[in-house]
């Protein structure tokens, strides 16, 4: 896990306007150093509202922050009312798009066959989706987590190309565990994540298995990450309600330290 650089997203949900988005970068940027980012990535996930803000003060201050959306549409441009295409989301510097975050497969009915178009969208532009799957509670009560999790992934890589799939990121997100409080143990999490490391392997090879980055996101705090961090096949964390309190972000982003 040594290649593989740790990656830890801050999803904000809805959640910041613009401004509120331009303090709390601000607060990030003053506390990360240059050995935290040498590190571990740090990412933020603001609302679309937030992002031209966030383009103009990491460009302008040449911060090490990255950023990206949480959503993007499955078309190019045209008459989509209300939506927002990737090329726009390039335009704006983001580097990740999320896809598949189950608040959108729950409230807004995406489904396998969609995410996977989101998934064919990034890529059309140049971003890395950060693909998110994971198991609602029934599904782990009846032991189907594996297999429910990792056939998200077979659907959502639905012709996804070996160069493609070399950058994607993948969060394992169980359900039960998004903002709940929570948290997955450190060995519930690895199963899975184990799971669709050895998944990627048999569907690409050990180079793309061995390349990309596995996060865990579900109730991740500063006190928590490092347990899941000790994990092989977790590189990282897609952190929701943490991720709004800078103080929390940063030891989150140092694996609890
Ligand atoms: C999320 O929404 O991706 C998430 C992990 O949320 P939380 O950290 O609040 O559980």
């Amino acid at each position: 896990s040594t290649a593989r650089k740790p990656l830890f997203a801050g999803n904000w949900k809805m959640n910041l306007n613009h401004l509120e988005a331009i303090a709390l970068v601000q607060k990030l940027a003053f506390t990360l150093t240059d050995k935290d980012f040498d590190r571990a990535e740090v990412a933020v996930l603001p609302p679309f509202t937030d992002l031209r803000s966030v383009q103009t003060l990491v460009d302008g201050d040449k911060l090490r922050i990255v950023y990206g959306a949480q959503d993007l549409s499955v078309h190019d441009a045209g008459a989509y009312t209300g939506e927002v295409s990737g090329s726009m989301l390039a335009k704006l510097g983001c580097t990740y798009v999320l896809a598949g975050h189950s608040e959108r497969r729950q409230y807004h009915g995406e489904d396998d066959q969609l995410v996977n178009a989101k998934v064919q969208a990034a890529y059309r532009h140049s971003l890395t989706p950060i693909l998110c799957v994971g198991e609602g509670l029934p599904v782990r009560q009846a032991g189907g987590h594996v297999a429910y999790t990792v056939s998200q992934l077979d659907a959502a890589l639905n012709g996804v190309k070996h160069d493609q799939a070399k950058s994607i990121v993948i969060a394992y997100e169980p359900v039960w565990a998004i903002g709940t409080g929570e948290v997955a143990t450190p060995d519930d999490a690895q199963e899975v994540c184990g799971a669709v490391r050895a998944r990627l392997a048999e569907l690409y090879d050990e180079e793309v298995a061995g390349g990309v980055r596995i996060l865990y996101g579900g109730s991740v705090k500063g006190a928590n990450i490092a347990g899941i961090m000790a994990q092989p096949d977790i590189d990282g964390a897609l952190v929701g309600g943490a991720s709004l309190d800078p103080a929390d972000f940063v030891k989150i982003s140092r694996f609890g330290e």
